[in-house]
């Protein structure tokens, strides 16, 4: 079973994730980034948070930014480490500054860090946001189509994924994949739990590659699989980005179009603060259809 397919003549909804830039250089070259990425006409752009709340300062300086440009803003929020009342007192603090959108996280932290934390699990985070807060946010949630690295199980991570939308999540966005099965797989999967999927959209994360050895460190790190015949071809490209750059191009630009071909309501992409690989992609998939 599938989501609808998207009309082709719909605009098929955009969102767009940054980092919080670490320097002044930084901050001035995002807000170029954003202005590119603003022809797209983003449905909202999102903001990573440190675990353990260690670039709380970047990460709402970047959503006050982007709320100022007339933008939706969402702020991913985690909550490893936290306790009730700083998830409170920093939650008073998004609805003061006019975000409506949440991103709710568990969050890692190296081993050691986060005991005392009084929350477990990104459901315990979801629950208690709308305990807090009733309906003020929608609280998107993680998904992890080809399985959260820690989990006991696919069932496992699964019923994980489930709870979070038992507890209140609103709509999900997944870990990136270039395997679109795993994507399909895990919508079926969601469905038969009886989750109305109208209701609750996943929305595939898309990482555009313009390198290979970062991604592939980053992809084993996060569990995220970089399929043998892409892994390959990367590596022996060596130094040659201009020719890494390219393949990427054909490579996610194809798997955004079978995901769209497949129903997948809205595209999200994983930036890293640059503009041109999602640009690209964009641009190719607007050749086919209206991206
Ligand atoms: P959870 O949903 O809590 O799951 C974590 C693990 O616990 C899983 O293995 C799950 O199966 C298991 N689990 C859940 N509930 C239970 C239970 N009741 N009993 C036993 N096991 C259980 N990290 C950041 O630090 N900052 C960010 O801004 C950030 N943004 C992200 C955005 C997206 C879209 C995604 C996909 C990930 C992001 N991450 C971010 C990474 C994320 O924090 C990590 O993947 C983290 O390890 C898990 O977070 P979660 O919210 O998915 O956790």
């Amino acid at each position: 079973m599938k989501q609808a397919p998207h009309e082709a003549s719909a605009r098929l909804p955009l969102s767009f994730e940054f980092f919080p830039p670490k320097t002044p250089e930084g901050v001035e070259k995002l807000r170029t980034v954003r202005r590119a990425l603003s022809a797209l006409a983003p449905e909202f752009c999102s903001v990573t948070y440190g675990a353990g709340g260690s670039t709380h300062e970047g990460s709402f300086a970047t959503v006050r930014e982007i709320l100022a440009e007339g933008v939706p803003a969402a702020a991913h929020f985690s909550c490893i480490g936290a306790t009730r009342a700083s998830v409170r007192a920093q939650l008073q603090e998004l609805q003061a500054m006019g975000v409506r959108r949440l991103v709710a996280l568990r969050g890692d932290l190296p081993s050691g860090y986060g005991l005392g934390g009084e929350f477990n699990y990104a459901s315990e985070l979801v629950a208690f946001i709308r305990a807090e807060t009733g309906r003020h946010f929608h609280i998107e949630v993680a998904a992890y189509p080809e399985t959260h690295p820690q989990a006991r199980s696919p069932a496992a991570d699964l019923q994980a994924f489930a709870a979070k939308l038992h507890a209140g999540a609103d709509s999900a966005i997944t870990q990136y994949f270039y395997n679109a099965d795993a994507y399909f797989r895990f919508v079926d999967e969601v469905q038969r739990l009886g989750v109305d999927m109208a209701r609750v959209p996943i929305v595939p994360g898309i990482m555009p590659i313009t390198g290979a050895a970062q991604l592939l460190r980053f992809s084993d790190a996060c569990g995220a699989e970089v399929p043998r015949w892409i892994r390959l071809r990367l590596q022996a490209f060596g130094d040659d980005t201009a020719s890494i750059k390219a393949f990427g191009l054909d490579v996610v630009a194809a798997l955004c179009e079978r995901l769209i071909a497949g129903g997948a309501p809205a595209l999200h992409f994983y930036t890293m603060n640059q503009s041109a690989a999602t640009l690209a992609i964009c641009a190719r998939l607007q050749g086919t259809r209206q991206a």
